[in-house]
Parts: C-alpha cells; sequence; structure tokens
C-alpha cells in the first residue's frame, strides 16, 4: 500500500481494507451479473453447467490477468453459481508444504479453494498440490531424518481456482494439471461504462453518461480502477456540493494526477524513464525497476501490461522499447527518428 494518493488512485492492486470492504459491495454475484470477458464468461458457464449436471466437482481452473481485472470475483461466482462453499488462500500465505497442507485437508466436499497469486507459492508446497489436483491426496511426512516416513492421505474432491498476473511463472507441471485456464484481457470503454453504472446505481450515486464515459476512458482499462475514480468523483461532489459530472471528473482526476488516457505517476515516470534516459530503449526490466524505486515485479505485473496495450511499450529480447506513440504523447521527439530522416 503507498501513500501517494496519486499511485493509489490508478494502480491496479487493491489499497487496504477500506477498498476491500467497499469491492465487497460491488461484486458481481453471478456470471450474468460479469461484465465482459464475453468468452470466459461462457467458456465457464459450460464448464460449470456440464459439472452440475454430472453431480462432479468442476475442473480445477486457472485465471491470469493483471490486477483488478475480477479474478477474485470469478472465483466466488464459481463457489456461488455451484452453491459451493468458498476457502480463500494466497501463495504468499503458503510458505511451507505444512501450509498448504492444513488448507487440504481441511477442505469439505465439492469446497473451492481459491489461491491467489498462486505463482508465488513455495516449491514444496507445490509439489504436493501436483497429487493433490491430480488424484486428490497428499502424502504427509512424519518424523524427521532417516526415520521420516510418509503418510498418505486422502482428501474431500475440491476445484482448485487458481489466480495469477504472472502465468509465465507457473511451472509447466503446475499448468498443465488446470483443466482449463482463462485468460481476462483490459476491458473495452463501453464494458467500463457499464461497471460505472451498476456500481453507481449500488451506491445510490446519480452521474451523468459523460461523467460516466470520462472515468471509463481514464481507468486503464481495468474495473477496479473504475470503481476507485467513481468512488472519488462521489467524494469531491460531495465536498464541493455540485453534481457528479463531467466537471467534477476532471476536477478530481486532475487532484490525483490522473491524465486523459488515466497514466498515473508511476507510468509516466517509467516512460519518462525509458524515452528521456534510455532515449527510447532498450533498458532491461531491472535497469528500469532499480531507476523509478519499484520491485520488477510491480513494474512486469501492474505497469507494463497496460502500457504494451495501449501501444507505448514494446517487449523486445534485449529490453523495453518505446514506440513512436509514446514519443508523441509525451510531446517529445525520437532521437532515432530524426538519425534516420538525416540518414535519409
Ligand atoms: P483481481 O482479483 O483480478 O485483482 P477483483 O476480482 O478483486 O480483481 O476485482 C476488483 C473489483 O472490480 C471487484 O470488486 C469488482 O467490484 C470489480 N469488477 C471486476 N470485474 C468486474 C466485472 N467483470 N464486472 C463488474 N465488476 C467487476
Amino acid at each position: 500500500m503507498t501513500t501517494d494518493p496519486g499511485v493509489e488512485l490508478a494502480n491496479p492492486a487493491l489499497a487496504g481494507d477500506a477498498e476491500l470492504a467497499f469491492e465487497g459491495a460491488l461484486r458481481p454475484k453471478s456470471l450474468t451479473e460479469f461484465v465482459g470477458q464475453q468468452k470466459v464468461r461462457g467458456q465457464l458457464q459450460l464448464l460449470l453447467t456440464a459439472a452440475s449436471m454430472q453431480q462432479r466437482t468442476p475442473d480445477h481452473i486457472l485465471l491470469a490477468g493483471p490486477p483488478g481485472l475480477g479474478k477474485t470475483t470469478l472465483a466466488m461466482i464459481i463457489a456461488y453459481e455451484g452453491n459451493r462453499p468458498l476457502r480463500m488462500s494466497s501463495g504468499p500465505a503458503i510458505q511451507h508444504a505444512g501450509d498448504l497442507a492444513a488448507v487440504l485437508s481441511s477442505l469439505v466436499p465439492g469446497e473451492v479453494l481459491f489461491i491467489d497469486e498462486i505463482h508465488r507459492m513455495a516449491r514444496s508446497a507445490e509439489e504436493m498440490l501436483y497429487l493433490a489436483m491430480e488424484d486428490f491426496r497428499i502424502d504427509i511426512m512424519v518424523g524427521k531424518g532417516a526415520g521420516a516416513t510418509s503418510v498418505p492421505l486422502d482428501l474431500a474432491p475440491f476445484t482448485l481456482v487458481g489466480a495469477t498476473t504472472r502465468s509465465g511463472m507457473l511451472p509447466n507441471p503446475l499448468r498443465d494439471r488446470f483443466g482449463f485456464t482463462a485468460h481476462l484481457e483490459f476491458y473495452a470503454d463501453a464494458e467500463l461504462e457499464q461497471v460505472l453504472t451498476r456500481a453507481a446505481k449500488l451506491l445510490g450515486l446519480v452521474i451523468d453518461r459523460e461523467a460516466i464515459a470520462e472515468i471509463a476512458g481514464r481507468c486503464r482499462g481495468t474495473p477496479r480502477i473504475a470503481n476507485r475514480l467513481l468512488r472519488r468523483v462521489r467524494d469531491y461532489a460531495l465536498v464541493h456540493g455540485g453534481d457528479a459530472d463531467l466537471a467534477a471528473v476532471h476536477a478530481a482526476l486532475e487532484l490525483y494526477d490522473v491524465d486523459e488516457i488515466g497514466l498515473d505517476r508511476l507510468d509516466r515516470e517509467v516512460m519518462n524513464i525509458v524515452l528521456t534516459r534510455f532515449g527510447g530503449g532498450p533498458v532491461g526490466l531491472n535497469t528500469l525497476a532499480v531507476s523509478v524505486g519499484e520491485e520488477p515485479d510491480t513494474i512486469e505485473s501492474v505497469v507494463e501490461p497496460f502500457l504494451v496495450r495501449i501501444g507505448f511499450l514494446t517487449r523486445t529480447p534485449r529490453g523495453r522499447v518505446a514506440t513512436p506513440a509514446a514519443w508523441r504523447h509525451f510531446g517529445l521527439s525520437d532521437p532515432q527518428a530524426a538519425l534516420t530522416l538525416d540518414v535519409l
């Protein structure tokens, strides 16, 4: 969590307990309420319906995509739709095989186990998970050293729903054990307008269509950010005693340093480093991360996907490279392009 309001506002990572409670109130509870991701919704619907017709637990499901696109929401929907209990855990909370054994051995039949950030789970736990996913069985080590023995333990059948922002970091044996992988995409503006209209209704906020469209265009294709911006606009209208209109959106987002295409301070800093300090690149991920004082993982899974999606950055084997669109957006001229022109 960060104290910089500008970073917090457009950063798709979850900001804290208050936001968690706020999101809880806005989370869609069924696949029909879930906006966008049409393909994934259709695929999930089929998988869940087939499982319920055969009265078996649905296959294990991997949800991959940048933060804030609805992975946790979908995991909850998978449980609700099948009327199954849900257990929530996360990769960082599973640091030993024993942590995972404790969770797995206490699952009830048919339970949905959600493991967020599954790529951050300990290796030893990963190996235990292979057997659990395939045979609903684990081997527990009893004792130490030469006298150690492994005791098999049968588990209740369960559905694992794993979420990851870095599907490339999952070992193949783990990836292969999921019956279905859903790749979540950034949302189109029209879908974000639907997300916002629904959220405004739930919050009892009167907001005009122009304002909704403006927020949709500034939320990095991410429902979590859309809802967060909506909250700030609501605050602005409340404090200034006006309507939640276009003027309120402009004023609130300017206050929080979100630009007209939704880039926040960190996005701009990354682009600024690539463009001005490294002449447009290529620049390596680690160098870039050190230059902006962030973890490489944050740059790779939070900042870059959107910059790549809007065509500002490309990933090459030699590093990150700024595109002509990025030079144009920041009002700078590409020295390489000038060089090429000179040669011509
Ligand atoms: P992730 O787990 O991918 O980081 P979440 O599932 O926590 O993302 O989604 C963040 C918030 O965005 C949720 O609370 C929900 O209100 C909203 N949201 C996400 N996807 C959708 C969607 N498709 N339709 C409506 N709201 C959504």
